[in-house]
């Protein structure tokens, strides 16, 4: 029998209650520059040692936490559907709670990759990126990240998965960061569609959507049990 395809896109709120601040949630500062300067080409060309520094916190605090009653939940999912997860998170809670098929959008903050070939990409296996290290092809090494600004080279393969779901769960994101945020509207009318956001206000009209205004940890496990019990 065919397994019907479950799709769930996640943002930032989905790792909250793991320990990993949102960025729109607190002020959006650190060491009194916006986020939008830290993650992007422009701050990179400007001070590589800052953008380093923070990217550097943001892994070693990665190191720190573990994934949430949310994340967990999601892999029992995988019993009953065929589960793929899409996320603008760059942190690796969903691997780390046993998901097992993850689109990482926004790419992967423990690992690094050529500034000159973004197909050459390593797994840093510490939480300290040091500038001046270079990549094989002798240019400089940068986060595995995709900066504000930057075309969003997975962005093909996830409509191609979102226009397949037969059900679509959206988790912990604002839906103001593009194209992450279109995704929705590639999804089939007829697919059951959940938002799980404590501040969740639907923008755009969507069609069979239910807003669940909760936290991961606590509205995700609930809505997984759910949908378990009805197949
Ligand atoms: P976002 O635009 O995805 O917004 C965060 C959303 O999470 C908000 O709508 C908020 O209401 C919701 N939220 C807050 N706490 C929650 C909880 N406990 N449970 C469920 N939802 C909750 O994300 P952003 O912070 O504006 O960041 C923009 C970009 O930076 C995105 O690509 C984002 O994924 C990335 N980012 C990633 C991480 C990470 O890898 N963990 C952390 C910060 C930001």
């Amino acid at each position: 029998m065919n397994r019907k395809k479950l799709v769930v896109l996640t943002g930032a709120g989905m790792s909250a209650e793991s320990g990993i601040k949102t960025f729109r949630d607190d002020d959006g500062l650190w060491k009194n520059h916006h986020f939008q300067y830290l993650a992007s080409p422009e701050g990179w060309k400007n001070d590589r040692e800052l953008v380093t520094e923070f990217y550097n916190m943001r892994r070693k605090q990665l190191s720190e936490v573990a994934p949430n009653p949310g994340h967990l939940a999601l892999v029992r999912l995988e019993e009953k559907f065929e589960v793929t997860i899409i996320t603008q998170n760059v942190d690796d809670l969903h691997e780390r709670a046993g998901s097992n098929n993850v689109l990482h959008l926004h790419g992967e903050l423990n690992k690094v990759r050529s500034e000159r070939n973004p197909d050459l990409v390593y797994e840093l296996n510490h939480w300290e990126m040091k500038t001046g290290d270079t990549a094989d092809d002798g240019s400089p090494i940068r986060p595995h990240v995709v900066w504000f600004g930057e075309p969003v080279p997975m962005f093909g393969k996830a409509v191609h998965i979102a226009s397949g779901a037969d059900i679509f769960l959206i988790i912990g994101t604002s839906l103001v960061v593009y194209p992450a945020a279109s995704l929705i509207h590639y999804v089939s009318n007829s697919a059951p569609k959940y938002l799980i956001d404590p501040k969740a206000e639907p923008g755009a009209r969507v069609s069979n959507l239910e807003i669940i205004r909760n936290t991961a940890a606590h509205g995700v496990p609930l809505l997984v049990d759910k949908l378990l019990s009805k197949c």
